[in-house]
């Protein structure tokens, strides 16, 4: 029997009905029973999984530098103010090599940007074949904040969905691995880090007082995530929602979600396009000097 996976535990079926009110921020979908001290484990268990992590990745590099493999991966991270999308990719894609990662993250647009249909900005960040991407909020802001303070029009961001079902259709065809993460925190969480980022004054910089008033439109966003996951969890590049009120499950879980992604992908290390032996003779000979 296969091994259960994190991803089938996290991933909103394709199709199916999406209720965040159902799904316990602070819950731990997976993660082992009876482990002594949940956080300190969960840590150790990041460090290995971060080995892993970079040896998945040292492969795919290798497979596009040296065997023109145009496989990718690409992780997407959503989620509201303190969601913790910033501690993901510190903890998680810190792992990796960074000779080898894609960081992107997306704020208001430009001028520039704001010329360009919205998925101009997001096609130019997209990993080259070898490359770990992360966007730290994407595309979907788009049918998200844009959404909630209606920065277009209805008719526009409605169109939007099927416009990124297909984008990324498209991305999946041409080898980009898609792994998208919903961080889901709890109301009183975020209350709880918006008040940690006031007490300590080493987060001042992280306060915002506009998160505060875009805290007043929670069950607006709940509806726009509600639609975005039930709308673009597809076969091809399915939603995860991942509980993220206690960090360290969150970056086990993220972890985990990547683990799995990777190991499907059944990575090697491309063989040589040279004769070794015959290399190894020329370095020999090469004892002068
Ligand atoms: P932060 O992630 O805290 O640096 O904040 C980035 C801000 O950019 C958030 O308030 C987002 O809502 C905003 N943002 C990101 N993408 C868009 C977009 N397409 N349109 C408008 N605002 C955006
Ligand atoms: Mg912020």
């Amino acid at each position: 029997m296969a091994k259960r996976q994190i991803r089938d535990l996290l991933r909103v079926t394709p199709g199916g009905p999406v209720d965040l009110a159902a799904i316990d921020a602070r819950s731990t979908p997976g993660f082992p029973d009876g482990v002594d001290r949940p956080k300190s484990w969960a840590g150790e268990q990041l460090q290995a999984i971060g080995a892993e992590l970079a040896e998945h990745q040292e492969r795919l590099y290798a497979s596009a530098k040296r065997g023109g493999d145009r496989r990718r991966l690409l992780l997407v991270l959503q989620a509201m103010d303190c969601g913790g999308k910033d501690g993901t990719v510190k903890h998680v894609a810190g792992a990796m090599n960074p000779l080898g990662m894609r960081i992107t993250s997306f704020g208001p647009p430009t001028d520039e940007e704001r010329a360009h249909d919205f998925l101009w900005r997001i096609r130019r960040a997209v990993p080259e074949p070898g490359y770990v991407g992360v966007f730290n909020r994407s595309h979907y802001e788009d049918v998200l904040v844009v959404r909630v303070h209606d920065l277009v029009p209805r008719r526009i961001w409605s169109r939007r969905y099927d416009q990124i079902n297909r984008f990324e259709r498209e991305l999946v065809d041409d080898g980009v691995v898609i792994v998208k993460v919903m961080l889901h925190i709890s109301y009183n969480e975020q209350r709880v880090r918006l008040l940690e980022r006031l007490t300590d004054p080493t987060k001042h910089w992280k306060y915002n007082p506009a998160d505060v008033d875009e805290r007043a439109r929670w069950a607006d966003y709940r509806a726009a995530y509600t639609d975005a996951l039930a709308r673009c969890s597809t076969e091809h590049a399915p939603w995860y929602v991942v509980p993220a009120d206690r960090k360290w499950y969150r970056n086990w879980a993220v972890s985990h979600l990547l683990r799995e992604t990777l190991e499907e992908l059944k990575l090697t290390y491309p063989p040589p396009d040279f004769d070794v032996a015959a290399e190894r003779v020329r370095l020999e000979q090469d004892d002068m000097r």
